[in-house]
Formats: structure tokens, C-alpha cells, sequence
């Protein structure tokens, strides 16, 4: 790739070009729960059975189903309580002809048992609180067990050598779930991709010091900080590159041992050139027009590390929403990319808008809006108000971004839409 003067392309070619670099990274061990969110590496298989042994699904007697033949509340069945057995126990003896086992949710079926009644069927509730039956006591039966009666088997959940969960799947709180069941302390996965992340501008300060005339606070680095964490990546912030030389580059260095480095601002067409001639300097970078709205300009290319390695570089737009939208676009897939993930096409839904979209210059625009379902059922699209690409709020109050494609110069009231959701959990 090399510098080039600006042509405009579509989001789609920008992104293909974009995932044509990026590939999975290397697999890792990583603590079950530290896993949530990554890809298996591998073919998880289960070591031995699940249940590991014929236990009971429920409190009650363990008793021969034969014994309670033709029990009920009228005529109960009388059967000698033997043992009393709590979950993480065996019982080596075997119940006998006319013999019960107290027995607790979990605890392995007694030899010689075939069936659970509940203590619902029995006259256990009849008893006080804490009075369990001594050994030797009779137990009352109000209702015949059927064989297997209230048993859970040995690996019915799962059979020893079984795939139980196949290479490629994202480990979500059930797959971390089942991996402990099966005594996993590291689950293999592909690593998680470590993002650079450097805020460029003279302008450009750090929350937490004292905001001098003319400056703003860096907004991006934390929005798109944000972005990599919650796709799964590890945000690396290396601050705020001055718009001269020698900062930029310092800067740039410090963040070539990511997997991707992300610059905001700096790249469009009216900015000052140190910005695009330090990244074209330092690297192999492309500066696009991208027929979208927000962020028409975007940089792309790979920055040399030493050792040779290429790191791509993603040069994002510097208004707070651009730089959001664009991330989204072109940022979250190379995130999935690398975490192992085909499935970065976020959920669309079809919407009917309330509001007039205007898209008058041939570009995509995608414009911030909460999706809500309305009483017919059906999806709502409302905009957030101003669109302009500087307004950050009105990206917090979003759901969703409408997407109106090049060729409809407008979607009117009761036109339906396409909406990309961003968030379903949370409608502002
Ligand atoms: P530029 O791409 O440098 O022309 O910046 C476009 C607009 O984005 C300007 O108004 C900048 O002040 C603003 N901007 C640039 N970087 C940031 C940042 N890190 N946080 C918030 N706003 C920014
Ligand atoms: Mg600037």
C-alpha cells in the first residue's frame, strides 16, 4: 500500500480492503472466566461423564419402585428408613426388599434403588422442621414410584469423549459454566487483540487537567477505548500526539507492539499536513474519502515495527460521532477478525421511521436513532435529534443507526428502514 491522493470508495470496499489484512491471532490458555467473549481454539472434550454417576433430581426416598406398587394416601406403604445420604456422598450398602434411603438432591442413587419418591409423597412434611426419621423408623409412602422414577443418569448431559463444545464458538457465561463442569481451569482461545489507541491535535486535552481557552477534551480515545473493551479487544491509550513531527512519531513508535494502532483526527482533507505526512512517512498508508456520512475520511495501512512486523494502522476521523461510526464499521470487524470471530455483521431490523431522513449527497448516511417496539408490535425508528458528526450526545441517546443507502435522497414518515443495532438491552 502506498500514499495516495484521496478517491472515494464505498463502506463495503473500504471494509473488504480493511479485513484483507487482519487475520486470527494465536491461541492462548486463559482462566475460564477470563475467557468470556473469546473464540475456542479448540475441540473441548469431556473427560468423563456428567452426571458421573445415577444421582437423584430431587429430595425425597430412594427406594425399590416395586416396594411402593399400589401405594396411596389411603392404604401408604410402610418402608424401614436405613441410612440418611447428603449430596457428595455413596452409600456402598445396597437397599433391601422393604428398606429406603433418606436422600438429598445430588446424592448418587444407593445400589439395589430404583426410583425417587419425592418427600411430598411421603409423610416427611408431617414431621417438624430438623426431625429427620432415626434409623430403623418407618417411613410412609403415599403413592406408587414408577422405576426411574425422579433419577437423573450418568451422562445424560454429557457422555465421556463427547465434543461438548466445538472449536469456533464464543465462550459466553453457559460455555464457562460448562467448561468448569468439566474441571477446566484454562480454556484455550485465540488471544485478544491489543489496541493503540492515540488522540492527535493541538487542541486536544486529557480529562482530569484544567481545559484552556480554545481546547476541548479528547472524547475519542475514550469512546473508542471503549468500543475495543466491550468487543473484547484490550484498549492500550497512549494519550495525545502534538501536531508536530517529532511528538507524532514518538507517539506512533510507543504503539507498535499492538496488534492495531487507532489514530483519531488529523485526516481529513482541510487538516493541517504534519498529521498525514508523519503517518504516510511512518508507514505504507492509503487516505480514503469513504462515501459514508458521518466520516468521510479514513486512513488505512500498516506501520512497520521493529523486527519488521506490519501493524495495521486505522486512522480514524477526529469528530467525536465519525470517529464512533467509523470504528463500529471498520474497527469492530478487524476486532472480530482477530478474536476469531466470522460474525461481525451486527442484527439488522426493518423499522418504520418517524422522522424525515434526508441523505441528499449520494453518501450512506447512518444516523443515530432509538428503535423501539411500538403497540402493533412492530419496530419504531425515532432520530436523535441534530445529526451534526461533533454532537457525541447524540450518539449516547441511540440505539441504532438508520441506515439510508446512497441512492434514497430521503425516507419519509412510514417509510420502513434498515436499522444496525448497537445496543438492544438499552432503549435511552
Ligand atoms: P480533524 O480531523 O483534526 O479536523 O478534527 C475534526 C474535529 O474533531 C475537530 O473539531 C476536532 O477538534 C475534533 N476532535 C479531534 N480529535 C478529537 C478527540 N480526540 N476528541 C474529541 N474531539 C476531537
Ligand atoms: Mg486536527
Amino acid at each position: 500500500m502506498t500514499a495516495s491522493a484521496s478517491s472515494m470508495i464505498s463502506v463495503d470496499e473500504a471494509r473488504d480492503r480493511i479485513l484483507a489484512f487482519f487475520g486470527r491471532l494465536p491461541a492462548e490458555r486463559r482462566p475460564v472466566l477470563d475467557a468470556l467473549g473469546q473464540v475456542l481454539a479448540e475441540d473441548i472434550v469431556a473427560p468423563f461423564d456428567i452426571p458421573p454417576l445415577n444421582n437423584t433430581a430431587m429430595d425425597g426416598y430412594a427406594v425399590r419402585a416395586a416396594d411402593t406398587a399400589g401405594a396411596s394416601a389411603a392404604s401408604p406403604v410402610e418402608l424401614t428408613v436405613v441410612a440418611d445420604l447428603a449430596a457428595g456422598y455413596v452409600l456402598e450398602t445396597a437397599v433391601g426388599a422393604g428398606q429406603a434411603v433418606r436422600i438429598m438432591t445430588g446424592a448418587p442413587i444407593p445400589p439395589g434403588a430404583d426410583a425417587v419418591v419425592p418427600f411430598e409423597e411421603t409423610d416427611e412434611p408431617l414431621r417438624g422442621v430438623g426431625e429427620a426419621p432415626a434409623r430403623g423408623s418407618k417411613v410412609r409412602v403415599f403413592k406408587a414410584a414408577e422405576p426411574s422414577a425422579n433419577v437423573r443418569f450418568r451422562g445424560e448431559d454429557v457422555a465421556q469423549g463427547q465434543v461438548v463444545i466445538p472449536a469456533g464458538r464464543v465462550v459466553r457465561p453457559s460455555e464457562v459454566g460448562v467448561l468448569a463442569s468439566l474441571g477446566v481451569v484454562e480454556a484455550p482461545v485465540y488471544r485478544r487483540p491489543v489496541v493503540a489507541i492515540l488522540s492527535t491535535g493541538d487542541e486536544i486535552t486529557v480529562p482530569g487537567e484544567p481545559l484552556l481557552p480554545g481546547r476541548i477534551y479528547d472524547s475519542n480515545a475514550y469512546s473508542v477505548g471503549a468500543q475495543v473493551r466491550k468487543l473484547g479487544g484490550i484498549p492500550r491509550l497512549l494519550g495525545i500526539a502534538r501536531d508536530t513531527v517529532e511528538d507524532l512519531t514518538a507517539k506512533i513508535r510507543e504503539g507498535l507492539d499492538a496488534d492495531m494502532l487507532v489514530t483519531s483526527a488529523g485526516v481529513s482533507r482541510g487538516d493541517f499536513d504534519v498529521v498525514k505526512d508523519v503517518l504516510a512517512r511512518e508507514g505504507a498508508i492509503d487516505f480514503w474519502s469513504v462515501r459514508m456520512r458521518p466520516g468521510k475520511p479514513l486512513a488505512f495501512g500498516a506501520f512497520e515495527a521493529p523486527g519488521g512486523r506490519k501493524v495495521p494502522h486505522l486512522g480514524l476521523p477526529g469528530n467525536p460521532v465519525s470517529s464512533m461510526v467509523s470504528f463500529e464499521l471498520f474497527g469492530r470487524p478487524a476486532i472480530f477478525k482477530m478474536l476469531g470471530r466470522s460474525d461481525w455483521e451486527r442484527p439488522m431490523v426493518r423499522a418504520i421511521t418517524r422522522d424525515r431522513v434526508r441523505n441528499s449527497d449520494g453518501r450512506r448516511f447512518f444516523a443515530r436513532c432509538i428503535v423501539t417496539r411500538g403497540d402493533d408490535g412492530r419496530w419504531y425508528a425515532s432520530l436523535t435529534g441534530p445529526q451534526g458528526s461533533g454532537m457525541l450526545t447524540s450518539m449516547s441517546a441511540a440505539n441504532g443507526l438508520a441506515v439510508i443507502p446512497e441512492d434514497t435522497p430521503e425516507a419519509l414518515p412510514g417509510d420502513e428502514i434498515g436499522v444496525i443495532m448497537l445496543d438492544w438491552e438499552h432503549a435511552p
